[in-house]
């Protein structure tokens, strides 16, 4: 390629990260390329996370509503049948109207978009080695890395996304699994826990911490959604180290420990889940052609402004640091196209909200009581229990509640975690609060309307700084 050709942006990887860096970058009249290996956009998002594991953890609440949660409401069904292949089909319909609907965005803002692997030559030139063979070369005056993250993977125990699975394997399996046992009660593999304990399967969550939602979850809500889904069945085993692992006829034995060392176990299961994290993907990308280090956890280094050693060449979402989320990738994206085209842009990492999508859902936005404990950082606390909501008791869906954290002195919003039906739509109240600076007072005295959710979340405001009305 030739000077002449040479793009404003090229992005490596297709992602969240990557696609919306593209749109932007083309609503904003640059010309772009984003190459991508997968041969649909979206990335592991679209394809293989969030968007199948959410239509897997709807559906499977519909069956497990319908055959465990229908005849005290008054709706009595005759035969219900599972049929994991339509479930699935369902699920891949989504994907693949998503992943269509990327492409056509990408389309729509003039991007072009190549299907192949790129690496680095030099500091303006990416290689693309062509997914329908041949390559090509693409020049850019900035490049993006965008390549995202992998499974990690637990020693000893390979992947064969059969019996012993990822995430991947865990949104595919063609039967229900007799006795499934997941390392790692973070986030995924809590979501997934559910998926297949409602579908029939016998599940075990070993986890190695003494408490389950992985990094960020208040103490006091992990307990309480570790109780609810006890009471849906799934097993938990906290505290508790995986040492290892071994494939044994149709199934996989593992090993445990009491994570403070002691009593050594070992569990059957047909299909085991590897769900201890995930790490960033820079793999084949020839980083090592211009000079480009990773930290001690393999991620990027950027500065604020997203730029590696090289100016020209940034990089965001899951292969630099942060957590590990889409949104998070996509704010990333927009700031750093920003900061290319205008020189300024804007990420509020205090203020990213996370969401695990299990039935009631958890939601959070800001610090925990134990980030604020360990901080020295004064709070007042004021909560709210579904229980007393009207929509909640109306709906029969009363477990969890609205936990506020506020500052003693100012009454500013510090943080807020909820567990609980439509958590996940709840926290974006929240996060908006957040994000102005509001007190837990300016919550209380906004109206909500009656009867929903929400009025939990202004009701537990007013518990931080007065009492609530109806508890
Ligand atoms: P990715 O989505 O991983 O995209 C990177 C892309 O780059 C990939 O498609 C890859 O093929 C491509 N690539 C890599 N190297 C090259 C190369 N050399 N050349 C060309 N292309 C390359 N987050 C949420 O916020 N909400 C959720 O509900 C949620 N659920 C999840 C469920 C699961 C099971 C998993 C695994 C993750 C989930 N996540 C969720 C996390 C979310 O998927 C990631 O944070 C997000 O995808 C990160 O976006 P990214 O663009 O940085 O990376
Ligand atoms: P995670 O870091 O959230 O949780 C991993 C858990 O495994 C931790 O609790 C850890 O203590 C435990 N663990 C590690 N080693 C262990 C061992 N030897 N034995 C027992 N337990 C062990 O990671 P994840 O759940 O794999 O998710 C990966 C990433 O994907 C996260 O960054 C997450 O935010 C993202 N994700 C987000 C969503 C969502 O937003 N709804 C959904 C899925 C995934």
């Amino acid at each position: 390629a030739t000077e002449a050709e040479s793009r404003d942006l090229v992005i490596i990887g297709g992602g969240v990260a990557g696609y919306v860096a593209a749109i932007k970058a083309g609503q904003e009249g640059m010309k772009v390329t984003c190459i991508e290996k997968r041969g649909t956009l979206g990335g592991t998002c679209l394809n293989v996370g969030c968007i199948p594991s959410k239509s897997l953890l709807n559906n499977s609440h519909l069956y497990h509503q319908i055959l465990h949660d229908s005849k005290h409401r008054g709706i009595e069904v005759g035969d219900v049948k599972l049929n994991l292949k339509q479930l699935m089909k369902a699920k891949d319909q989504s994907v693949s109207g998503l992943t269509k609907g990327v492409e056509f965005l990408l389309k729509k803002n003039g991007v072009e978009y190549i299907k192949g692997a790129g690496s680095f030559q030099d500091e303006h030139t990416v290689k693309v080695e062509l997914n329908d063979g041949g390559e090509t070369s693409v020049t850019g005056k900035n490049i993006l890395i965008a390549t995202g993250s992998e499974v990690t993977p637990f020693p000893g125990l390979e992947i064969d996304e059969k019996t012993v699975i990822s995430s991947t394997g865990a949104i595919a399996l063609e039967t229900v699994p007799k006795k499934m046992t997941v390392i790692g009660g973070g986030i995924i593999g809590l979501e997934m826990a559910s998926v297949w304990s409602r579908l029939g399967s016998e599940v075990t969550v070993v986890e190695f911490l003494d408490q389950i939602g992985g990094p960020g979850m208040d103490t006091e809500i992990a307990k309480s959604i570790q109780k609810i889904l006890k009471k849906q069945g799934i097993n938990f085993k906290t505290g508790t180290k995986v040492l290892g692992g071994e494939k044994s006829g149709e199934g996989v034995t593992i090993n445990v420990d009491s994570a403070k060392g002691g009593k050594e176990e070992t569990f059957d299961a047909d299909v085991v889940l590897v769900a201890i994290g995930r790490r960033p993907y820079t793999n084949g990308l020839g980083l090592e052609n211009i000079g480009l280090e990773l930290d001690e956890r393999g991620r990027v280094i950027i500065d604020s402004e997203y730029r590696t050693k090289i100016p020209h060449i940034r990089c965001v979402g899951d292969a630099t640091f942060g957590p590990m989320l889409a949104h998070k990738a996509e704010e990333e994206a927009v700031a750093a196209v920003e900061y290319i085209k205008k020189g300024y842009g804007h990420v509020n990492y205090g203020c990213i909200p996370s969401v695990m999508y299990t039935f009631p859902e958890v939601a959070w936005v800001g610090q925990s009581e134990q980030d604020l404990k360990k901080a020295g950082i004064k709070y007042r606390v004021g909560t709210f229990p579904f229980s007393a909501n009207s929509r909640a008791k109306t709906n029969l869906d009363t477990e969890g509640m609205v936990k506020m954290l506020a500052d003693p002195e100012t009454d500013r919003l510090l943080g807020v975690h909820i567990v609980g039906p439509n958590a996940g739509e709840m926290i974006a109240e929240g996060t908006l609060a957040l994000e102005y600076g509001a007190s837990s007072e300016d919550i209380a005295r906004t109206c909500h309307a009656h009867p929903t959710l929400a009025e939990a979340f202004k009701e537990a405001a007013m518990a931080t700084y007065s009492k609530a009305i109806h508890y």
